[in-house]
């Protein structure tokens, strides 16, 4: 982290769990746990049936509600999804986009990532860019190529302006969900890396200003070493979101 320079964010995807009375119960459960942890942000994503309950069960405290995802239209016929404008009607500040399992599952291209990301930004939103390189490529030796190609491609046409709207989320494919984490270095680098590629699109300045999260089965026991490398400004977690002593240990660490 280097908090001088950029806010810390620790952000839980809940992924397709909790009903809203489970929401409710958890984020009632969280708020004590984080609550005064002013040196870093503290942001939920939800399942979009889920968020107004998290809202409700968060609102007066330091914590905040996003979506896991947005489309890139205002409305029309684009059955089961949800845009940037419906979001920000309900209060949805933060959206994650172009997350692998999306990318994965969901034929999301580097293309429609960038398309939602535009819509999101110039609906007024806070964007969690999701890139990575899954194993293959890391065992190939390209990861730097991979995810400098993602940040120029997925962020086509964002202006600097809008870039301060936008976390960008380092997540390797190869540590979501597996229990397998980068080393403090590899999250480092690669976050370095990403942060090398925002310096040759928008220059030294703006890129330092930008937070990049590492994500990939970050949990309470490796949070501080990896929070604690200059290029890790904090977290996208997913598993230990859904435990509250867990991810507040989490926020603990960004202290
Ligand atoms: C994620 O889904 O973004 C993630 C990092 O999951 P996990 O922490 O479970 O690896």
């Amino acid at each position: 982290m280097n908090t001088a320079k950029r806010r810390t964010v620790i952000a839980g995807n809940w992924k397709m769990n909790f009903t809203p009375a489970e929401a409710t119960a958890f984020i009632n459960a969280v708020k004590p746990l984080v609550a005064g942890k002013n040196n870093c942000d503290v942001v939920f994503c939800a399942p979009y049936v889920t968020i107004a309950a998290a809202q409700a069960a968060a609102a007066g405290s330091n914590i905040k509600i996003g979506a896991e995802n947005v489309h890139f239209a205002e409305k029309g016929a684009y059955t089961g999804e949800v845009s940037a404008q419906m979001l920000t009607a309900c209060g949805v500040e933060y959206v994650i986009i172009g997350h692998s399992e999306r990318r994965q599952y969901f034929g999301e291209t580097d293309e429609t990532v960038n398309l939602r990301t535009k819509a999101a930004l110039a609906a007024g939103m806070k964007v969690i860019l999701c890139l990575g390189e899954v194993k293959e490529q890391r065992l190939s030796g390209v990861t730097d190529e991979v995810v400098a190609m993602q940040t120029k491609l997925d962020l086509k046409d964002v202006s600097a302006e809008e870039l301060k709207n936008v976390i960008i989320a380092y997540e390797p494919v190869w540590a979501i969900g597996t229990g397998l984490t980068a080393t403090p270095e590899q999250a480092d680098e690669t976050c370095g890396v990403i942060r090398a590629t925002l310096a040759k699109l928008y220059g030294a300045d703006v890129a330092e200003g930008v937070t990049i999260q590492y994500g990939g089965s970050m949990n309470e026991k490796n949070a501080a070493e990896l929070l604690s490398k200059v290029n890790v400004d904090g977290g996208l977690i997913g598993g230990a979101s859904l435990v509250p002593e867990k991810f507040a240990a989490i926020v603990d660490a960004a202290q």
